[in-house]
């Protein structure tokens, strides 16, 4: 059995009494970052085995990981924070499990797309989630596929991108369209603004942009 558990993005009483049985009772947690889970587990005086799942070796691992897990030994796969798989290392071992027959349970829990959504008081009965943009190449044509969506949009987006993430958005989308910035949630300066996007460029063009930050943007109005 694979087991994706979530873990806190912030608030670390943001976790499952399941979870937190579950990651004693496996043989393995796989690990995006061995160090920063160790932390994570010692403060719930968790000992399990941890052993590194991450970006840069998932797509040679996975293989063996699955076969370890066909034969009997059940795992645990965390990431850094929040759910994995959500714009975080999970696809491929799911996939690969499924493929295999293996069984997966993905407890419900932590993740910072749905806070966001649902505080932003954007419409959240229908909505799109596109994880982080890419950078450079396709960034562009992205944007202007997000901006003609009739429902609300959730981006990821780091702290020092924000303003120029903001400033395209108003390009595509135009100063008006309602949006949200979700800065820090489940944390001491948690702060949740809804209004235009150019209120939230004035906004942060005034103050350093600190910590972590869901990007949450209204539909294409009628
Ligand atoms: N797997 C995670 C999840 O389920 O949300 C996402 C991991 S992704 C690598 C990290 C990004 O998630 C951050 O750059 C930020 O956009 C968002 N994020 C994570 N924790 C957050 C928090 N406490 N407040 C706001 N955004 C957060």
């Amino acid at each position: 059995m694979l087991y994706i558990v979530p873990t806190p993005i912030g608030n670390l009483e943001d976790i499952t009494l399941r979870a937190l049985r579950i990651l004693k009772e496996v043989t393995v947690v796989l690990a995006e970052d061995t160090r920063t889970s160790r932390r994570l587990l010692d403060h719930y005086g968790i000992t399990t085995h941890l052993r590194a799942f991450h970006a840069h070796n998932e797509h040679n691992v996975v293989e063996r990981v699955v076969d370890e897990l066909a034969s009997g030994v059940d795992m645990a796969l965390i990431s850094d924070a929040g759910t994995p798989g959500i714009s975080d290392p999970g696809f491929l071992l799911a996939r690969a499990c499924v493929a295999k027959g293996v069984r997966i349970e993905c407890l419900p829990g932590a993740t910072a797309f749905v806070p966001a959504l649902v505080a932003s008081g954007l419409p959240c009965d229908t909505f799109h989630f596109d994880g982080f943009l890419p950078h450079k190449k396709g960034r562009q044509t992205r944007l202007r596929f997000l901006a003609e969506l009739p429902y609300t949009f959730v981006l990821y987006e780091s702290p020092f991108r924000l303003v120029k993430c903001l400033d395209e958005l108003i390009a595509v989308c135009g100063p008006e369209r309602r949006a949200c910035v979700a800065r820090e949630l489940s944390k001491l300066h948690e702060e949740i603004t809804t209004t235009t996007l150019e209120a939230l460029k004035l906004h942060y063009t005034q103050k350093d942009v600190k910590g972590e930050i869901v990007l949450v943007v209204a539909g294409k109005p009628d």
